[in-house]
């Protein structure tokens, strides 16, 4: 099995305050690995660092076994750190078939950056491209709408296909079911679960719902106060008294 991420010894401070100390673990290629903790655990603050989106204060970052602990986030993501609702960005006005097409022709650009040219029309395989991922995502009957007319659930999915598109390692979805509908939350479950079984996509993921959480991880790391609380399988984080006493509140 391929360690496909590797955190080592993070740590996140915002002046005096320590919002990360010494974090690490790691990824294998394949699975599905959450990060839970109760509210201010420092959950976001390492995600941040993981994407680039602000650089740690100390520790290092490995994806497939190379350093980039000091990579720009945008180097990141098409080395392969694919991350819903942050990079990729949903454009309100478009169709959701033109959101495909912009972020499919953002990929094509950085593959041959040293062009950097912008096609005026897409061609018929970007074309033949976004109709197969916004299929993929079940959106292909929406795909003359408006992004701003979708609801929550289908904003995610589109989301989610924009992410695809770049065709990442490793996807990091910052809780995906936030203020999501019951049934909006099985779908978004399938579909994650789909996306690595058929793409092969490594999964990191945070979240709130402990129902999802259990059911979609291998593993799972709880935090607490910024620091590694507890490392497992759902059995074990589970049966553990004290991610009990810290996370779910019981003495
Ligand atoms: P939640 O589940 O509520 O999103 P979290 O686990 O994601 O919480 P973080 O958002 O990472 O927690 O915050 C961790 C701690 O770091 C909190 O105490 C927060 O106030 C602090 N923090 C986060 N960002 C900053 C910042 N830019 N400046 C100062 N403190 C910050």
């Amino acid at each position: 099995m391929r360690n496909l991420l590797k955190v080592d010894g993070v740590g996140k401070n915002y002046g005096v305050f320590q919002a990360l100390k010494n974090v690490s673990f790691s990824v294998d290629q394949g699975k599905t690995f959450a990060i839970i903790g109760p509210n201010g655990a420092g959950k976001t603050t390492l995600f941040k660092v993981m994407t680039g989106e602000v650089m740690g204060s100390s520790g290092r970052i490995f994806l497939a076994g190379e350093d980039i602990t000091k990579t720009p986030a945008d180097e990141r993501v098409h080395l392969g750190l694919g991350r819903t609702f942050q990079i990729v960005r949903v454009f309100p006005e478009l169709t959701l078939m033109d959101n495909l097409i912009v972020a499919i022709e953002a990929r094509n650009r950085s593959r041959r950056s040293a062009g950097g040219w912008l096609r005026i029309k897409p061609n018929s395989s970007v074309l033949d491209e976004a109709f197969v991922r916004l299929g993929y995502l079940g959106l292909e009957h929406k795909h003359a709408a408006q992004a701003r007319h979708l609801a929550l659930g289908d904003r995610k999915r589109l989301e989610l296909a924009l992410t695809l598109a770049m065709d990442p390692m490793i996807l990091m979805l910052d809780e995906p079911t936030a203020g999501m509908s019951p049934s909006e939350r099985v779908a978004i479950i399938e579909l994650i679960q789909k996306t690595r079984e058929e793409l092969g996509v490594t999964i990191l993921l945070t979240e709130h719902d402990m129902d999802f959480v259990f059911r979609l991880s291998h593993s799972l790391m709880v935090m607490n106060h910024g620091e590694t609380v507890f490392v497992g399988t759902p059995e074990e984080v589970k049966a553990s008294e004290l991610v009990q006493q810290i996370y779910l509140g019981k003495e």
